[in-house]
């Protein structure tokens, strides 16, 4: 049996339970991989993978996520975008602000977000990865599908797996009832995408720099290993790239095969 139950998930629901087609699963390779399969045979937006297990969780260029039942949450939503993919711009940047939302309405105040895609722990407990989102798109005749990833660390996973710190969000106070966390979780992200799908993410750059861990401080960007910038951390603009004050002035980078780390 799932950790989920799809009755109890409904009631946390309440209204917005319409918005989505919910399955959960006790283990799959990859929520995102199996929802994009799903998807190319026609699956509804608003459908929703959860799994206990992942067995091929997976991050940003082909690197993996991990997982346990007890202490992740991970979980993939459909949803399909009719416009051009040029205004997907800050989709998870605008992902994250939501996720960080639906946190703060369970009394977790102190999630910020790194660019682009990261829930961080920060202040005086330290800087560590709380959570993950992968965004992958597939298009087809109806337009772009949109699968958008997530894996939120309930208590943080063990340091020797990883390449740098993570958290838990067992580390910020008595986590939420599971089926609590998961509905909070999607409803926020719905009315986040209800207001990016026609303004995209600008309205939101205000409350995302807020909310951004590194905002004035010295960054480098490396790509594939290599220093590509450094300089004072600006945030992100109206489109979700991420601004740089260098020795050369302002530069704006894409979110592509970059990293962002502090210094
Ligand atoms: P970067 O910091 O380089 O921009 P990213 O934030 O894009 O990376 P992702 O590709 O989203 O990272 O996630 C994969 C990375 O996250 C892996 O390299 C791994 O080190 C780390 N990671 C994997 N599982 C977890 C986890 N449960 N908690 C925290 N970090 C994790």
């Amino acid at each position: 049996m799932p950790l989920i139950d799809l009755s109890l998930l409904r009631q946390a629901l309440g209204p917005m339970a319409s918005r989505f087609d919910v399955d959960a699963l006790d283990s799959c390779t990859s929520t995102n991989a199996l929802l994009l399969e799903r998807a190319n045979q026609a699956a509804p937006a608003g459908t929703v993978l959860v799994s206990d297990r992942q067995t091929a969780g997976r991050g940003r260029r082909g690197r993996s996520w991990n997982s346990s039942p007890e202490d992740s949450l991970t979980f993939s939503l459909l949803w399909r975008w009719p416009a051009s993919p040029a205004r997907l711009a800050g989709l998870s940047l605008a992902v994250g602000l939501a996720l960080a939302r639906g946190l703060e309405a369970l009394g977790f105040a102190e999630v910020g977000l790194k660019w682009p895609n990261d829930l961080y722990l920060s202040g005086h407990r330290g800087e560590a990865k709380l959570g993950g989102i992968l965004v992958e798109l597939a298009a087809d005749r109806r337009g772009i599908q949109v699968v958008i990833g997530i894996g939120l660390n309930l208590r943080a996973p063990a340091p020797e797996q990883l390449e740098q710190p993570a958290a838990g969000l067992a580390q910020l106070g008595p986590l939420p009832e599971r089926h609590l966390l998961l509905a909070t979780l999607l409803t926020h992200l719905m009315a986040t995408l209800d207001a990016f799908e026609p303004q995209g993410f600008a309205p939101l750059q205000p409350e995302w720099q807020r909310r951004h861990i590194w905002q004035g401080r010295p960054v480098r960007l490396l790509e594939e290993g290599q220093v590509l910038a450094e300089g004072r951390c600006l945030g992100a603009d109206a489109e979700g790239s991420l601004l740089l004050e260098t020795r050369a002035g302002i530069q704006r980078f894409l979110a592509g095969d970059v990293s962002l780390r502090a210094q």
